[in-house]
């Protein structure tokens, strides 16, 4: 039996970041990957593979020319599955040997199983030909993410209903696609394929989406979907759906039928815990599968067990995973963590993209905070001509008391980079004057920050700021 300083269950951005802090430190570390390779659903079915399938189909679409060139204008006439397979696959490797690269450089080993547990300090490791290796360890680290929610009444066969891990492996693109889900994955995929010119209907129970959103983002994002045709049918549940003669037929609740090529159910993750043993080790799930951890520690009831990524909920997002297992693991060795800072951002790469940081509009009135807005459209600034956008708006939104910039909202092209400069303003501490002061280079998108910021400033009045 093998004694580490930390055990790592699971190689996605959670467990390798906390892996490979803890190994900086100097730890012995191993990290239990029970899948082909290390990368977790951040490189295998998640985050790259969605953002490169989003790349491919925006590329071979040409869909960031039709400004000019209309509608109608393609790159390529016929786009097959196997065109977007194609870069995924290449893709994939290099992120899987950077990080195998990363692993070997800071001599974290690694081994290839499913890791569970048989006391609090031990964890067994059944490998795919059947041996089982124990391993006890000072600290562990859960990092074992979510997979799909499969409820029993959806006919899932993998080729004409298929939950978003098995979107990746689809034979033929469809002229027809529901998604049932308008949740951020639902909604990522909804797009890209609607600017592959497949016909989609996104469905989802509750009459509202995106609602950490700010709500003029949102709305400004609805009204492009709806002006290419996507259908929305919000509030509206499907009751039941059925595979006929190579078509999937669905009932609504209000007696709606749609027959469609194929349905995306992308309505929900579960925690990756039920076969971890967790009683052994004095711990229990939720009825989602995740775990609770201080928020501060990601420690979880048991001290020497850390939770991190998405198994611990809120926000999922392989950005924030990275932070936090990087956290948990200097806790883990007894290095100091500091909290990061308070505004992350989040980023949403539908087509077209929406990012955000801070405080939307809605929460901002909720604080009863005496606010100002400042609104630039890309249209306004020479960079969206010459791309030729006439979509893309970028809103931040400024207190009127000390001037501080609160928040930052884009929908449109490169909204989840832009986004960064307006974090920076905001975790600085920054004010409206930063924009107005500051020169931004010419011609770009990021100038839309120095439109906004005037915007709001000439209502804001040059009044001194009081900080
Ligand atoms: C379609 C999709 C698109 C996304 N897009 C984005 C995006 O654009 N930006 C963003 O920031 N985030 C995005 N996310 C979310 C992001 O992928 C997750 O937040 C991130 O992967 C979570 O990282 P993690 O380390 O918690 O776990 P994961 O990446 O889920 O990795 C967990 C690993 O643990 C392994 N494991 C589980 N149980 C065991 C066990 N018992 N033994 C051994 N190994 C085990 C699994 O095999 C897996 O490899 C997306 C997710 C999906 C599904």
């Amino acid at each position: 039996m093998d004694q580490f300083d930390l055990l790592v269950v699971g190689s996605g951005p959670a467990g390798r970041r906390g892996a490979i802090q803890a190994a900086k430190l100097g730890k012995k570390v191993l990290v239990v990957e029970q899948g082909k390779r290390v990368g977790g659903v951040s490189v295998h079915t998640g985050t790259i593979p969605s953002k490169t399938l989003r790349e491919t189909a925006l590329n071979l679409s040409g869909w960031r020319e039709r400004g000019f060139y209309g509608r109608a204008y393609r790159v390529k006439q016929e786009i097959s599955a196997e065109d977007l397979r194609r870069r995924l696959l290449i893709t994939l490797d290099h992120e899987v040997e950077v990080l195998e690269h990363q692993f070997a450089r800071n001599r974290v080993q690694h081994i290839r199983g499913k890791a569970s547990f048989v006391d609090p300090q031990t964890m067994q490791i059944v490998k795919d030909d059947g041996e089982v290796v124990t391993v006890s360890a000072a600290s562990i680290l859960l990092a074992v993410g979510t997979k799909p929610f499969r409820p029993d009444y959806m006919p899932f066969d993998g080729k004409t209903v298929l939950d978003s891990d098995e979107l990746l492996e689809i034979e033929d693109l469809p002229r027809s696609m529901v998604v049932i889900g308008a949740g951020v994955i639902g909604i990522e995929y909804a797009t890209i394929f609607s600017a592959l010119d497949t016909q989609v209907t996104l469905i989802d129970p509750k009459s509202t989406m995106l609602d950490f959103i700010d709500k003029e983002i949102v709305e400004d994002f609805t009204y492009q979907l709806r002006d290419r045709n996507m259908k929305l049918l919000l509030g509206q549940k499907a009751e039941k759906v059925e595979r006929q003669n190579g078509k999937v037929e669905l009932t609504l609740d209000n007696g709606r039928r749609i027959t469609t090529d194929m349905v995306l159910f992308a309505a929900g993750r579960m925690g990756a815990t039920d076969t971890l043993n967790l009683a052994a080790a004095g711990l229990e799930a939720d009825a989602r599968g995740r775990l609770s951890v201080n928020p501060e520690t990601f420690a979880t009831k048991v001290p020497h067990i850390f939770a991190a990524g998405d198994v611990v909920g809120f926000p999922s997002l392989a950005s924030t995973s990275m932070e936090q297992g990087r956290i948990a693991a200097r806790v883990a060795v007894g290095a100091i963590a500091k909290e990061p800072p308070k505004y992350f951002p989040y980023g949403i790469y539908a087509v077209p993209e929406i990012s955000t940081c801070g405080l939307s509009e809605e929460e901002v009135k909720e604080r009863h905070i005496p606010y100002e807005c400042g609104i630039a459209r890309f249209r306004e600034t020479s960079r969206g001509h010459i791309m030729g956008l006439d979509t893309g708006l970028l809103k931040m939104i400024f207190s009127l008391k000390t001037r501080r910039l609160l928040g930052v909202h884009i929908v449109g092209e490169g909204a989840t980079e832009l986004v960064h400069i307006g974090q920076a303003v905001l975790n600085l501490k920054g004010t409206v004057e930063y924009f107005v002061e500051n020169t931004f280079n010419y011609p770009t998108l990021a100038e839309a920050y120095k439109i906004a910021g005037l915007d709001a400033w000439n209502r804001m009045g040059d009044i001194k700021s009081e900080l």
